[in-house]
């Protein structure tokens, strides 16, 4: 088994709906065994509604590629279009990370190259587990200081978001 990090985002197509159907497609997947908090976060790019994120751990036989395609199959199932890069999106889901794996290639790359300079990516992945470090052994927590000017609220429910 191989455990994953699994980051979830939407703010298109009633971004709680979105996610919540996006949950039930990634047990399909493994097993979930921890899901953060969500987040209300002002996206980066162009002008748009604000996201709902959220991450979650995925206990799952496949091995990484395997993995990736299974999730775009899930976007796609969840009409997700690619118009403009960083643009609004009915449902992203991106591998943060898997096991203690470095790994580049043009289709994936793990770490999430991006994970340690997103508020809305690390306080998830510190809501499922405190202590979890990248490849390298660095504390996804001694990250934190770095995001803490970026524009996040934790919702006390998924419901709240707005
Ligand atoms: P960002 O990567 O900055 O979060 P994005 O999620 O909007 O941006 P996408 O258009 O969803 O980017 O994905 C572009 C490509 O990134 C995908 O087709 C996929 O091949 C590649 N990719 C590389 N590493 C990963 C990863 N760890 N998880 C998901 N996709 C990845
Ligand atoms: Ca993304
Ligand atoms: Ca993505």
């Amino acid at each position: 088994m191989n455990t994953a990090f699994i980051a979830l985002g939407s703010n298109l197509d009633s971004p709680i709906q979105q996610i919540q159907s996006a949950l039930k497609s990634l047990h399909t997947l493994g097993d979930v065994t921890g899901i953060s908090s969500w987040y209300q976060s002002e996206a980066i790019g162009p002008t748009q509604q604000d996201f709902l994120n959220g991450a979650v751990r995925l206990e799952t036989p496949l091995p990484p590629l395997e993995l990736l395609e299974a999730l775009q199959q899930i976007e796609w199932d969840h009409h997700r279009k690619r118009i403009t890069r960083w643009g609004p999106r009915s449902l992203d889901l991106d591998i943060l990370l898997f096991n203690a794996l470095s790994y580049y290639s043009k289709r994936l790359e793990i770490p999430h190259p991006r994970t340690t300079e997103r508020a809305f990516v690390l306080l998830p992945l510190l809501d499922i587990d405190e202590t979890l470090s990248l490849p390298g052994g660095e504390k996804i927590s001694s990250f934190l200081p770095k995001v803490a000017y970026q524009s996040l609220n934790r919702l006390d429910s998924i419901n709240d978001y707005r």
